[in-house]
């Protein structure tokens, strides 16, 4: 039998602030094994999650992005914000080991790290925020911890509902305002609220305007026709 080929490969990388150099993990998205997905498109994964290693740290001013593009640049940052904002990053920091293996507790803790990176960017959508925190939720979702999933799930949820009300322009990427309006349903059911969840759902259906991607309508017809059945589809999870 063929040796099986590592998912996981080190990488280097520089804090663009500090300049410090660290190794970083990257993951061979190719070689990941996923067993399905979720109705939320968040996927269960057997064995590496790409998630836990998708943010950068620098291990000495706890500096936090994506990676690379994201991670290298600092055009946006304020830089006062930044510097006041390093007692947080100490704190999650310091819990952060950045010489082993990534777990995931430790992928979440560079996600909060990230978020303490973003509140110092400028011009940033709520939006934006809501799908950090959906990430960990995300993997929280992995590791069976269902209250810290939910409490972050609603956390998404505000931050998505605030972006879609206030914002012209709300940063949502290639899912469009159909994914975005889904999505919020999907929130509210995951949270409890199946009321809400129909209310959203029913506007991508009807709503003939609503731009993104076509493939969120029959998203939004299966769970709508799941909730009225009472009974969850096979799929439903
Ligand atoms: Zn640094």
């Amino acid at each position: 039998m063929a040796e099986e080929k590592p998912i996981i490969w080190k990488g280097d990388a520089q804090c663009p602030l500090c300049k410090t150099d660290f190794k970083v993990e990257n993951v061979w998205l190719n070689r990941v094994k996923f067993q399905e997905v979720y109705t939320d498109l968040a996927k269960k994964y057997e064995g590496v999650n790409p998630m836990v290693y998708e943010v950068w740290v620098c291990p000495n001013c706890f500096y936090a992005a994506y990676k690379k593009e994201v991670f290298l640049d600092t055009s946006d940052l304020n830089e006062k914000l930044f510097k006041k904002l390093e007692p947080v990053r100490k704190k999650l920091g310091s819990a952060l080991a950045t010489d082993v293996a990534r777990t995931p507790d430790m992928g979440i803790l560079a996600i909060k790290l990230a978020l303490v990176t973003l509140q110092a960017r400028k011009g940033v959508s709520a939006a934006k925020f809501a799908s950090y925190f959906y990430k960990i939720a995300w993997i929280y979702r992995s590791l069976g911890e269902k209250d810290l999933e939910l409490k972050y799930m609603q956390m998404a949820l505000h931050r998505y509902e605030d972006a879609y009300e206030k914002e012209m322009e709300p940063q949502i990427g290639k899912m469009g305002e159909t994914g975005l309006v889904f999505t919020m349903g999907e929130l509210h059911r995951r949270t409890g609220d199946d009321q809400k969840a129909q209310e959203y759902f029913m506007k991508v259906i009807t709503n003939k305007e609503m731009q993104g991607d076509p493939k969120f309508l029959k998203y939004c017809r299966d769970m709508l026709s799941g909730i009225k059945e009472g009974e969850p589809p096979e799929f439903w999870k």
